[in-house]
């Protein structure tokens, strides 16, 4: 199992050992590099691609037009993954015992449970996810992986492609469907996923999640292709490194040599990495220690995603763990929870601000 390699010092103390445990602002942060590996659409209405105007760099002054990659993009689609598995694998997972933990009829809805409206609030994903009740009865559970809005590296320019539909019988192109913006392959989105008091066996499902899940953003069955890789795991006290800084940083590295920023080089950013993570753990107070096993992690995760055996043998651990939670719960169901909220919060403060993806 990955997590042998989690179980050593000093990386040990900023997992949690239980879902249950008291929060304690343990922080894992893992840093990616996510790039479109064939067109995509970033976009949440409409057309047009999502961009914004932000300060070119830290050193470089000056203001480019970057791309967006909006955080629920990116974690709806690796939840939508993580979903699916456990439901491809329900029968083999052994789910009596989350079923029998928690009170009354929710054998379906635990089974069922999906994006957006259908979230169970009960199953390991819902826990570390987070969860918002809809109905008075139920707490709201507040995510424990924390993202934040993705920025491409350098300037994009977003091209425009008109959709037409060919008539099977006079083969003529009666009219255009639509038009809308693509960004070209090629484009790089630093982008860091903090999660907070997780246990190892939660941490290797984001991973997981993260490692398997291709495509992003809308058009997907057509489209959408992203490769994430991982920089860096951490582990600490702190919320060192964030998105847009890190994208500026990298701009500030690359400057003087880029001629063209559709088409970075993955290895010309992997080489600037190591400086850039270093200034970052410099700048900032707080304790924060690099992983320093990530070939051997992301060995033992592709091992481990790649045998169903494997894999029958994580997700029964996973669900062990909402067990756990459940239990701990109702035993303590006369105490205030941290996670169960029993009054109805305003729709801001929602955990789970998700929004539909559009479809095209
Ligand atoms: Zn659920």
């Amino acid at each position: 199992m990955p997590w042998n390699l989690l179980k050593q010092d000093p990386y040990r103390h900023f997992l949690a050992e239980r879902v249950s445990d008291p929060p304690q602002g343990r922080v894992v942060q893992v840093v990616l590099l996510r790039w479109t590996d064939s067109y995509a659409v970033f976009t949440t209405e409409g057309q047009e691609i999502n961009t914004e105007v932000t300060r070119a760099g830290l050193s470089s002054n000056g203001r480019i037009s970057r791309a967006v990659l909006f955080k629920r993009k990116q974690v709806a689609a690796e939840r939508r993954t993580g979903k699916a598995w456990r439901r491809q694998y329900a029968d083999r997972i052994q789910l009596d015992a989350l079923w029998q933990a928690v009170p009354g009829e929710e054998r379906e809805k635990i089974l069922n449970c999906s994006l957006i409206q259908n979230l169970c609030g009960l199953c390991p994903d819902c826990i570390l996810y987070g969860f918002a009740a809809q109905e008075e009865t139920r707490g709201s559970i507040p995510s424990r992986v924390w993202t934040d809005t993705a920025f491409s590296i350098g300037p994009v320019e977003p091209q425009t492609f008109t959709l037409n539909a060919v008539d099977e019988v006079t083969h003529t192109t009666e009219h255009a469907l639509a038009e809308r913006e693509h960004l070209p392959p090629g484009i790089v989105f630093p982008s860091v996923e903090t999660l907070v008091d997780v246990t190892p066996a939660e941490l290797v499902y984001v991973l997981s999640n993260i490692l398997r899940t291709r495509r992003y953003g809308a058009e997907k069955s057509r489209a959408g292709v992203v490769r994430s890789i991982i920089l860096d795991v951490f582990f600490g006290d702190t919320e060192k490194f964030t998105n847009l800084e890190l994208s500026q940083r990298f701009y500030d590295a690359l400057a003087t040599s880029v001629e063209d920023w559709s088409r970075l080089p993955v290895e010309s950013l992997q080489q600037a990495w190591p400086t850039i993570r270093d200034q970052v753990m410099k700048d900032y107070p707080g304790v924060l220690h690099r992983f320093d096993a990530l070939d051997g992690l992301h060995s033992a995760l592709k091992d481990q995603v790649s045998s169903e055996d494997h894999v029958v043998e994580f997700l029964r651990q996973l669900e062990e763990g909402a067990v756990a939670y459940h239990q701990s719960r109702s035993s303590s169901s006369e105490a205030p929870s941290r996670r169960g909220r029993r009054t109805r919060r305003p729709r801001e403060e929602r955990p789970e601000e998700e929004e539909p993806e559009e479809e095209a």
